[in-house]
Protein backbone atom coordinates (compact mmCIF):
# COMPACT_ATOMS: atom_id res chain seq x y z
CA UNK A 1 0.00 0.00 0.00
CA UNK A 2 1.38 3.13 -0.51
CA UNK A 3 0.96 5.12 2.11
CA UNK A 4 3.39 3.52 3.99
CA UNK A 5 5.50 3.59 1.09
CA UNK A 6 9.43 4.30 1.83
CA UNK A 7 8.70 4.29 6.10
CA UNK A 8 11.35 2.60 7.93
CA UNK A 9 11.47 4.26 11.52
CA UNK A 10 8.63 5.03 13.61
CA UNK A 11 7.30 8.88 13.62
CA UNK A 12 6.65 8.51 17.49
CA UNK A 13 9.82 7.00 18.74
CA UNK A 14 12.03 6.74 15.69
CA UNK A 15 13.07 3.21 16.51
CA UNK A 16 12.66 0.64 13.09
CA UNK A 17 9.54 -0.53 11.60
CA UNK A 18 8.51 -3.74 10.73
CA UNK A 19 7.07 -2.27 7.15
CA UNK A 20 4.14 -5.39 5.86
CA UNK A 21 2.96 -2.65 3.44
CA UNK A 22 -0.26 -2.52 4.24
CA UNK A 23 0.32 -2.28 8.27
CA UNK A 24 3.52 -1.45 9.89
CA UNK A 25 4.10 -1.79 13.45
CA UNK A 26 7.07 -0.22 15.30
CA UNK A 27 9.67 -2.67 16.76
CA UNK A 28 10.44 -0.57 20.49
CA UNK A 29 6.95 1.01 21.20
CA UNK A 30 4.69 -1.32 19.42
CA UNK A 31 3.00 1.68 17.50
CA UNK A 32 1.01 0.37 14.69
CA UNK A 33 0.58 2.32 11.46
CA UNK A 34 -2.36 1.13 9.25
CA UNK A 35 -2.53 2.33 5.12
CA UNK A 36 -6.34 3.02 4.64
CA UNK A 37 -7.98 4.34 1.92
CA UNK A 38 -8.14 8.47 2.54
CA UNK A 39 -12.18 9.38 2.41
CA UNK A 40 -13.37 11.99 0.42
CA UNK A 41 -16.54 14.00 -0.61
CA UNK A 42 -17.69 15.74 -3.84
CA UNK A 43 -20.10 17.60 -4.20
CA UNK A 44 -22.48 17.37 -7.85
CA UNK A 45 -23.87 20.69 -7.28
CA UNK A 46 -27.12 21.29 -9.74
CA UNK A 47 -29.17 24.30 -10.62
CA UNK A 48 -32.47 24.56 -11.60
CA UNK A 49 -31.76 23.95 -15.34
CA UNK A 50 -30.24 20.22 -14.50
CA UNK A 51 -26.37 21.87 -15.25
CA UNK A 52 -23.84 20.68 -13.09
CA UNK A 53 -20.83 23.19 -11.27
CA UNK A 54 -17.28 22.02 -12.18
CA UNK A 55 -14.22 23.58 -11.06
CA UNK A 56 -11.30 23.74 -13.20
CA UNK A 57 -7.88 22.65 -10.86
CA UNK A 58 -5.47 25.43 -9.63
CA UNK A 59 -3.17 22.93 -8.25
CA UNK A 60 -1.45 19.84 -8.92
CA UNK A 61 -2.60 17.18 -9.90
CA UNK A 62 -4.32 17.17 -12.54
CA UNK A 63 -3.60 21.20 -12.44
CA UNK A 64 -6.01 22.81 -15.24
CA UNK A 65 -7.97 19.52 -15.59
CA UNK A 66 -11.78 19.92 -14.43
CA UNK A 67 -13.37 18.66 -11.19
CA UNK A 68 -16.13 18.50 -8.66
CA UNK A 69 -16.07 20.53 -5.66
CA UNK A 70 -14.92 18.41 -2.60
CA UNK A 71 -11.66 17.35 -0.34
CA UNK A 72 -10.43 15.32 2.10
CA UNK A 73 -12.84 14.19 5.16
CA UNK A 74 -10.95 15.56 8.25
CA UNK A 75 -10.56 13.35 11.31
CA UNK A 76 -14.05 12.66 12.93
CA UNK A 77 -15.60 14.38 10.52
CA UNK A 78 -19.31 13.20 9.14
CA UNK A 79 -19.24 12.96 5.41
CA UNK A 80 -21.88 15.58 5.05
CA UNK A 81 -20.23 18.44 7.15
CA UNK A 82 -16.90 17.84 5.15
CA UNK A 83 -19.11 18.54 2.11
CA UNK A 84 -20.91 21.44 3.41
CA UNK A 85 -17.24 22.85 4.35
CA UNK A 86 -15.66 21.77 1.28
CA UNK A 87 -18.25 23.05 -1.26
CA UNK A 88 -18.18 26.95 1.09
CA UNK A 89 -14.92 26.86 1.06
CA UNK A 90 -14.57 25.90 -2.87
CA UNK A 91 -17.08 27.90 -4.27
CA UNK A 92 -18.48 29.88 -1.68
CA UNK A 93 -22.05 28.56 -1.86
CA UNK A 94 -23.79 26.77 1.01
CA UNK A 95 -25.53 23.62 -0.06
CA UNK A 96 -27.43 20.44 1.30
CA UNK A 97 -26.43 16.68 0.28
CA UNK A 98 -29.48 15.81 -1.90
CA UNK A 99 -29.57 12.36 -3.67
CA UNK A 100 -26.14 10.14 -2.83
CA UNK A 101 -24.65 9.07 -6.19
CA UNK A 102 -21.58 6.70 -5.67
CA UNK A 103 -18.71 5.82 -4.09
CA UNK A 104 -15.19 4.84 -6.35
CA UNK A 105 -12.25 4.01 -5.51
CA UNK A 106 -8.99 6.08 -6.74
CA UNK A 107 -5.82 7.63 -6.30
CA UNK A 108 -4.50 11.31 -5.53
CA UNK A 109 -1.88 11.76 -8.32
CA UNK A 110 0.52 9.58 -9.43
CA UNK A 111 3.55 10.20 -7.03
CA UNK A 112 4.79 6.51 -5.47
CA UNK A 113 3.37 7.39 -2.07
CA UNK A 114 -0.16 9.05 -3.62
CA UNK A 115 -2.85 8.18 -1.08
CA UNK A 116 -5.22 5.67 -2.45
CA UNK A 117 -8.75 8.01 -1.99
CA UNK A 118 -12.09 6.56 -1.23
CA UNK A 119 -14.80 9.13 -3.00
CA UNK A 120 -18.30 9.33 -1.73
CA UNK A 121 -20.60 11.77 -4.33
CA UNK A 122 -23.54 13.53 -3.49
CA UNK A 123 -25.78 15.79 -5.49
CA UNK A 124 -25.94 18.89 -4.03
CA UNK A 125 -28.60 22.11 -3.91
CA UNK A 126 -27.60 24.94 -3.06
CA UNK A 127 -29.66 28.61 -1.89
CA UNK A 128 -29.23 31.97 -3.77
CA UNK A 129 -25.98 33.00 -4.81
CA UNK A 130 -23.02 32.74 -7.74
CA UNK A 131 -20.41 30.48 -6.70
CA UNK A 132 -17.02 32.34 -6.74
CA UNK A 133 -13.61 30.54 -7.24
CA UNK A 134 -11.39 29.68 -3.76
CA UNK A 135 -7.81 30.15 -4.89
CA UNK A 136 -7.30 26.14 -5.15
CA UNK A 137 -9.79 26.69 -8.23
CA UNK A 138 -9.16 28.10 -11.48
CA UNK A 139 -12.69 28.52 -12.53
CA UNK A 140 -16.02 27.29 -12.40
CA UNK A 141 -18.69 26.76 -14.66
CA UNK A 142 -21.74 25.15 -15.09
CA UNK A 143 -22.39 22.21 -17.54
CA UNK A 144 -25.44 20.59 -19.63
CA UNK A 145 -25.37 17.05 -18.93
CA UNK A 146 -24.68 16.72 -22.83
CA UNK A 147 -21.94 19.23 -22.81
CA UNK A 148 -19.68 18.01 -20.12
CA UNK A 149 -15.89 18.49 -20.69
CA UNK A 150 -14.13 15.48 -22.93
CA UNK A 151 -12.87 12.67 -21.09
CA UNK A 152 -9.40 13.88 -21.07
CA UNK A 153 -10.17 17.41 -19.55
CA UNK A 154 -11.75 15.78 -16.51
CA UNK A 155 -9.06 15.71 -13.32
CA UNK A 156 -9.44 12.21 -11.57
CA UNK A 157 -10.99 9.05 -12.86
CA UNK A 158 -13.47 9.18 -10.28
CA UNK A 159 -15.02 12.45 -11.52
CA UNK A 160 -15.85 10.62 -14.89
CA UNK A 161 -17.47 7.66 -13.26
CA UNK A 162 -19.60 10.04 -10.82
CA UNK A 163 -20.77 12.03 -14.08
CA UNK A 164 -21.52 8.94 -15.80
CA UNK A 165 -23.64 7.95 -12.46
CA UNK A 166 -24.94 11.09 -12.49
CA UNK A 167 -26.13 11.58 -15.78
CA UNK A 168 -28.24 8.17 -15.52
CA UNK A 169 -30.16 9.01 -12.29
CA UNK A 170 -33.46 8.43 -12.95
CA UNK A 171 -35.00 11.66 -11.22
CA UNK A 172 -32.30 13.86 -13.01
CA UNK A 173 -33.74 11.83 -16.40
CA UNK A 174 -36.95 12.80 -15.55
CA UNK A 175 -36.29 16.46 -14.34
CA UNK A 176 -34.56 17.16 -17.67
CA UNK A 177 -37.88 15.57 -19.39
CA UNK A 178 -40.06 17.62 -17.32
CA UNK A 179 -37.66 20.86 -18.36
CA UNK A 180 -37.83 19.79 -22.02
CA UNK A 181 -41.61 19.37 -22.06
CA UNK A 182 -41.81 22.73 -20.26
CA UNK A 183 -39.93 24.64 -23.01
CA UNK A 184 -42.25 22.86 -25.84
CA UNK A 185 -45.50 23.76 -24.06
CA UNK A 186 -43.49 27.08 -24.43
CA UNK A 187 -42.75 27.25 -27.21
CA UNK A 188 -45.70 26.45 -28.46
CA UNK A 189 -47.99 29.35 -26.51
ZN1 LIG B 1 7.85 3.49 18.00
Amino acid sequence: MAILHGWRTCPRCGSLLANHGARAVCTACGSIYYANSAPCVSALVEDEAGRVLLSRRAVEPFLGLWDAPGGFLEEGEHPADGLRRELLEETGLAGEPDRFVGVWMDVYGDAPDAAATLNLYWTVRVGEGEPEAADDVAELRWFAADELPAPDELAFTTVKDALAAWRALPERRAGVHRLSAGRDREERL
